[in-house]
């Protein structure tokens, strides 16, 4: 290993990075094999970067160092008590070859909103744009090519401190590794089932649903698997028993015959960069968008009348995919007319559109990272 001058010295947030270049790093032909067929999450590039936090120290030490395992204490309060969040972001290849990512600036937030919740520091978005750039100026050759596939980014911060007394740590480490995804439908957007948890709760009123925090996700497993027993893909959750919240990684959106838009509204749902970008677009369009409290009752009475035509799931990793069917306990909605799908998938089309800039980037969402 040898230490490299710092990339960009001293960079916008101020930082002076300590970069370590890996002298394992994978050989080209090795890294291109990965990226013909990455699928999502089982390989992760060079390099990771992570900057430390104390109470007596704030921010310090930011560095860029060889992708590896991580020394923590068996004490370190993430272990005991969960206190951790992350966010997920993707690198998109350009046709001229420049790497790009999308509203980085809203994940920045919403780390700094997860981190208010969880009693951890937030880190200054300055600092959280320029992980990004120091990750991609040494990884950007993990950036794939194909259509549809991105360099999935994975921001994470979690308590450091041995320590088990219960408090919000002292010591605190934020993380960024990549890893490069493939195209999530490979053979086309597919409309998935759903199955609607009605025993288990992911979130509470108060709780930390609006969080993006593991428990969230360690609380959504069990009813993850029973979905997978029914048959269905993904869980849809309910609050207090009644009203639509999501899907546990996405957000959902129901379709009305007139072609408005009808997302849930509530504290416990992660608020959805993905969804917040499709409403607009949508709006754009001059699609009415409501954003209010929906109960499971008014989508059947809906679906049953013909006033709600169809329902999409969104998220960054899948993007949109339309819901065909909702399977509960003892009833069922099936989605099978074209027009939600087509417009969800019309609306899919548009947002990839821009994150890979074949279309218009007219909000200013995108954001070049490898210059
Ligand atoms: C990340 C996440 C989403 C989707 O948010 P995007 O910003 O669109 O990726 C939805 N629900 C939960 C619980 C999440 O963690």
């Amino acid at each position: 290993m040898t230490i490299d001058l710092p990339l960009q010295a001293p960079s916008a947030a101020g930082l002076v990075w300590n970069v370590t270049r890996n002298a394992e790093a994978k050989s080209d032909a090795e890294r291109e094999a990965i990226l013909a067929d990455p699928g999502f999450g089982n390989h992760f590039t060079d390099h990771m970067v992570d900057v430390c936090w104390s109470e007596k120290g704030g921010w310090h030490r930011p560095r860029v160092s060889p992708y590896g395992p991580i020394q923590l204490d068996p004490a370190a309060a993430v272990l005991h008590y969960a206190q951790e969040i992350f966010e997920g972001l993707k690198a998109y290849r350009h046709a001229d070859g420049s790497i790009h990512t999308f509203r980085p600036y809203e994940n920045a937030a919403r780390l700094q909103r997860s981190a208010h919740r969880m009693a951890l520091p937030e880190l200054p978005a300055e600092v959280f744009i320029d992980s990004l750039r120091q990750l991609i100026a040494v990884d950007g050759a993990w950036v794939p090519t194909a259509d549809e596939t991105s360099l999935y980014l994975r921001p994470f911060m979690f308590a450091k401190e041995a320590f088990l007394g219960v408090r919000p740590a002292k010591k605190v480490a934020y993380y960024l590794i990549a890893s490069p995804a493939g195209a999530y439908f490979p053979g086309g957007v597919q409309p998935v089932n759903i199955w609607l948890s009605t025993d288990y709760a992911r979130a509470g009123k108060g709780g930390t649903g609006a969080a993006k925090t593991g428990g969230n996700y360690a609380s959504s497993l069990l009813p993850q698997a029973e979905a997978y027993e029914k048959g269905c893909q993904q869980v849809l959750f309910l609050d207090e028993g009644e009203y639509l919240e999501e899907l546990g990684g996405m957000n959902v959106v129901l379709v009305r015959k007139d072609g408005t838009l009808l997302t849930p509204e509530s504290d416990s749902i992660l608020e959805g960069i993905t969804r917040d970008s499709i409403l607009r677009l949508a709006a754009d369009r001059g699609h009415r968008v409501e954003q209010r409290r929906i109960t499971i009752g008014e989508w059947r009475e809906g679906a049953a009348s013909g006033d709600i035509v169809g329902a999409f799931a969104c998220g960054t990793a899948a993007v949109v995919v339309p819901i065909g069917r909702l399977l509960a306990e003892d009833f069922e909605i099936v989605h099978s007319g074209p027009e939600a799908e087509e417009l969800a998938l019309s609306l899919r089309d548009e947002l990839t559109g821009i994150q890979y800039g074949r279309v218009e980037d007219r909000h200013g969402w995108m954001l070049r990272l490898d210059a």
